[in-house]
């Protein structure tokens, strides 16, 4: 099924959902008596800002979690968006996606000044970002990797010493390549747009990322691999500034739960990520 499929049923799915959900509440009985008078505009008890509408803020490209696509309602997709997208249906908010850094992003910066609503940019959760930043309930598990070309003597971190490597500036990676190859050559990019054509053009020799988007390389081009992964234990989550965005967190945290109930998460995942790749 193409992301776009995905995407449709995921909708259907969204709106199935409110529909019971205006249905519910009673023992089958109408729902217009049972109903506490008129509906507020959507999202109107979520500081929103813009009314209606969930802005999100994302560090793109970042495949498969976050890409450009035209067809799609915010004209992004990816399974961070397309998991957004579920969320802000069942909301009945519209979706709107602006591409900014990802370091100003984990750092706080661009959610406490008012730039977005949320952060959806496969970013780990971890107690430094707390400092400034509240997250949704965990969405994805994630770890890193090292990724070289196939005909690279470089076999794992251990022989990086001396070795150009790529990291994206601000990331869990970054900081796994500073305190575990302290020895390797590190350049600092804003992201993967830039780092993955570095690879290519053989300006870096190594890629050190989160795996799922070395993997995406490792799977579009066969001369390049994947040689060590690290089990880092990372987990990703929607960001907010904190302490400012905690009826929307709630909210999100309410919908995620929601779509991994009825079968949403598992589709929009499984269209992304197969149980071993
Ligand atoms: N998961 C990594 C981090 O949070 C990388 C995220 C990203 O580059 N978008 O630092």
């Amino acid at each position: 099924m193409s992301a776009r499929q995905i995407r449709l049923a995921a909708a259907a799915s969204g709106a199935a959902l409110l529909l019971a959900a205006c249905g519910a509440g009673s023992d089958g009985g109408d729902a217009e008596t049972t109903g506490g008078g008129a509906e507020p505009a959507a999202g109107a008890d979520l500081e929103l800002i813009q009314d209606g509408v969930l802005t999100a803020c994302s560090e793109v490209p970042f495949p498969p979690f976050e890409v450009e696509d035209a067809d799609a309602p915010s004209g992004y997709s990816g399974f961070d968006i397309d998991l957004l997208q579920a969320i802000a249906d069942n909301l009945g908010l519209e979706l709107t996606i602006a591409d900014v850094s990802f370091d100003a992003l984990q750092s706080g910066t661009t959610l406490v000044a008012g730039q977005c609503d949320i952060g959806a940019s496969a970013m780990t959760i971890t107690d430094e970002r707390k400092a400034n930043l509240d997250f949704s309930d965990p969405y994805y598990d994630s770890l890193q990797s090292l990724l070289v070309a196939a005909d690279s003597d470089i076999t794992g971190i251990a022989d990086l010493a001396g070795r150009s490597v790529a990291v994206q500036q601000g990331t869990t990676g970054e900081a796994y390549a500073e305190a575990n190859a302290p020895e390797a050559k590190l350049t600092a990019y804003p992201g993967d747009g830039e780092m993955w054509p570095a690879l290519q053009a053989g300006q870096v020799e190594a890629i050190l990322q989160d795996w799922p988007v070395n993997r995406e390389h490792e799977l579009a081009d066969p001369d390049y691999k994947i040689v060590e992964q690290f089990e880092t234990d990372e987990q990703y989550g929607f960001a907010f500034a904190k302490g400012e965005k905690t009826a929307l967190q709630e909210a999100v945290n309410t919908e995620l739960q929601a779509l991994r109930d009825d079968g949403t998460y598992d589709e929009i995942y499984s269209s992304y990520f197969t149980d071993n790749s």
